[in-house]
């Protein structure tokens, strides 16, 4: 058995000597039986939520309407959940509550895919009701029962297919994907946080181009949004190899360029609840992209007021634009970057309160202009970025009126 699950054998254990069943379900084991690197390690029970907090010292009880309780487990927190039924959906979303129910076979028949209806018992034997591993060798996904009985009961599971397919790179099942075809309409009754939760990792995974293209085949996309009237552009969003970014930032940012959405850029991403810092980040990148349009383009000045995390972001999103080699020209700027005399404004050798004790003049306008002033001079080279030099450098200044400067 992997290491993962080996670390929580020792709590699958104790539920089963205090007489319940318990069993690696989900995720963890789709990806084990994938040879892929095994994330969270999710665990169903028959015990009922009180039960597993009775019997484990350090629990926290994260979701009990959904059955969810989380035990520390030598150091490491784990997802104990009750099998469950999820009872009637309402308005083709998942349910407010649920129903326990002592069946693991129930418990596996509400998961989405078949994929991710394996349970794996403490000796590492596949309790598979539902064909996964075959789904797994075929490298289908089919949802287990009727899909579109099942994207009626919960329409997120649409985008969790297409999300799995830019992860995983299998493709639909006929059925699974004609029934996205027929019930794509019905993911405007989902909320925006949650398809922006799948979206994020649709747009992340090595299969984002396939992706793409059946956002646009079934049409799933029309119901994202701002994307109802991008068809066009979305066509061109599986042209370009993903898997080259490497943050949030550069994805949305590359989202935002491929779909024309400069201007209303804010308005766009605030329909996706994303995050202000996020959005004022994409504002930033598409700023420098609009700017600087080849390499050659990023110039002292806008390297320095980009900083350098931003000038990789642009940059990074710039070279895939132009099918240039992104890690070449990371390079290049990290080199030019490394040139400039000072990276940021705090690296100035005086202060306000310098120029003020100089000077001997109270606060102003003038001082963010001299300051500003002094920073583009030692940007430039033209003074050295030393106290001294800098005083010496403004005095002739003033004595030149401006001319040495
Ligand atoms: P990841 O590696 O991205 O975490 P995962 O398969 O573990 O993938 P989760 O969202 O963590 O996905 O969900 C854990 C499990 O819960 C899934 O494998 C699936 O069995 C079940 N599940 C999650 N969401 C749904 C849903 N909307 N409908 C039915 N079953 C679901
Ligand atoms: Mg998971």
């Amino acid at each position: 058995m992997k290491e993962p699950f080996r670390r929580a054998l020792g709590l699958i254990r104790t539920l089963k000597q205090h007489g319940y069943e318990a069993y690696f379900v989900g995720g963890a084991v789709r990806d084990h039986l994938l040879n892929r690197p095994i994330g969270d390690v999710d665990i169903a029970t028959s015990a009922l939520p009180e039960e597993v907090m009775a019997i484990f010292p350090k629990t926290v009880p994260v979701g009990l309407k959904h059955g969810t309780v989380v035990v520390l487990h030598d150091g490491t927190p784990y997802e104990v959940t009750t099998f469950r039924t999820e009872g009637t959906y309402e308005k083709y979303r998942r349910p407010e509550s649920v129903t326990f129910v002592r069946s693991l076979r129930k418990d596996l028949e509400r998961r989405d895919f078949t994929m991710n209806a394996i349970a794996m018992d403490e000796t590492g034997q596949l309790i598979d009701l539902f064909g996964g591993q075959q789904a797994i060798a075929e490298r289908i996904i089919r949802t287990v029962g009727d899909a579109k009985a099942r994207f009626s009961e919960d329409a997120l599971r649409m985008m969790r297919a297409i999300r799995f397919v830019s992860q995983l790179g299998f493709a639909l099942s006929a059925e699974t994907k004609q029934a996205i075809i027929e019930h794509a309409s019905l993911l405007s009754y989902i909320s925006v946080e949650r398809i922006t939760g799948e979206f994020e990792k649709l747009m992340e995974g090595p299969f984002a181009q396939k992706a793409f293209s059946l956002l646009v085949e079934t049409g799933l996309f029309t119901y994202l949004p701002g994307f109802s009237d991008k068809q066009e552009e979305l066509m061109q969003l599986a042209k370009y190899d993903w898997t080259k970014l490497s943050a949030p930032l550069e994805r949305w940012s590359l989202l935002c360029y491929l779909l024309h959405v400069q201007q209303e850029v804010s308005v766009f991403l605030r329909r996706w609840k994303l995050p202000n810092r996020l959005i004022k980040d994409v504002q930033t990148i598409l700023r420098f992209l609009s700017v600087v349009r080849s390499r050659c383009d990023w110039t002292r000045e806008r390297m320095y007021e980009a900083g350098a995390t931003y000038a990789y972001a642009a940059e990074t999103v710039r070279s895939l634009i132009n099918g240039e080699d992104g890690e070449d020209n990371r390079r290049r700027l990290r080199e030019l970057f490394a040139k400039l005399p000072i990276q940021e404004r705090n690296e100035l050798a005086i202060t306000g309160k310098d120029l003020i004790e100089w000077y001997q003049r109270p606060g102003g306008p003038w001082l963010a202009d001299t300051l500003q002033k002094v920073e583009q001079a030692v940007l430039h080279g033209l003074v050295e970025n030393e106290k001294e030099r800098i005083k010496g450098w403004l005095i002739l200044c003033n004595q030149t009126h401006g001319k040495n400067c």
